[in-house]
């Protein structure tokens, strides 16, 4: 199971699914994206190999994207089909998340979402999270984010998108692996540094209750009390 996410001028569909290429080796039974195009979250999973889903995008691979996230799946709750694969989405199709770890506490979490009126469609943990943010959200998606991260119990390393900030990806993590970097012309995040490393030489290992604000050009690193840490890069001189 691996995340990555993507931000820049440059970015091809392709690339994306070349860095989860990459996650391979972390095992998983299913692999999805979500990108932006035109201001609309675009998404696509499948059950399998990353070839399967890379198959299924054969004619969009070219394709420019500004901003997007993809996952691996290694199951925990919820079998392996393609309604359960991340990304998922809250109710507006807005928000897009994808969750590498475990939310111990998401029962209770989606009784008390469906009593709001959320629509739960996978029986993933994972699906919590974008209808917390949703909930959340009131025009700032990091607050959102940092107000819903206050809510797990468990493991996470997340990467969510809002179509209505196509220049931001917002990374946090507790209990899984996260690392993020600013290249030239690409923001990113993944679960380590080997999809990174083609655009990047300066990553941060991100703590645990940390989270991230990439944006086009820019990369700030939050605790979950909303103050800015100031995190020093660390310079990879291996290549991949
Ligand atoms: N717990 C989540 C799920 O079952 C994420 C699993 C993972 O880390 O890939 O969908």
């Amino acid at each position: 199971c691996g995340i990555v996410g993507l931000i820049g001028e440059n970015i091809k569909v392709i690339d994306l699914i070349e860095a989860l290429e990459k996650l391979e080796y972390r095992g998983y039974d299913s692999a999805g994206i979500a990108f932006l195009k035109d201001g609309v979250i675009q998404l696509a999973k499948a059950k399998g190999k990353v070839k399967v889903l890379k198959d299924h995008l054969q004619s969009v691979l070219k394709e420019h994207t500004e901003n997007g996230i993809a996952h691996t799946r290694w199951a925990t709750h919820g079998e392996p089909n393609d309604i359960n694969a991340h990304p998922h989405i809250d109710c507006t199709g807005k928000i897009s998340v994808v969750h590498n770890g475990i939310i111990e506490n998401f029962r209770s979490l989606k009784v008390r979402l469906q009593e709001l009126g959320h629509n739960f469609v996978s029986e993933t943990d994972t699906e919590i999270i974008p209808h917390l943010i949703e909930e959340y959200y009131n025009g700032d998606l990091l607050e959102a984010v940092r107000k819903t991260v206050l809510k797990l119990e468990g493991s996470y390393a997340i990467a969510v998108i809002h179509s209505d900030h196509p220049d931001v990806i917002i990374g946090a993590r507790k209990g899984s692996p996260l690392v993020v970097g600013k290249g030239d012309s690409v923001v990113g995040l993944a679960s380590d540094v080997t999809p990174l490393l083609k655009f990047m030489k300066d990553v941060i290992f991100l703590e645990d209750g940390e989270i991230a604000l990439l944006r086009k050009n820019e990369l700030r690193i939050f605790g979950t009390d909303g103050i800015e840490h100031n995190c020093k890069p660390v310079e990879i001189t291996w290549s991949y």
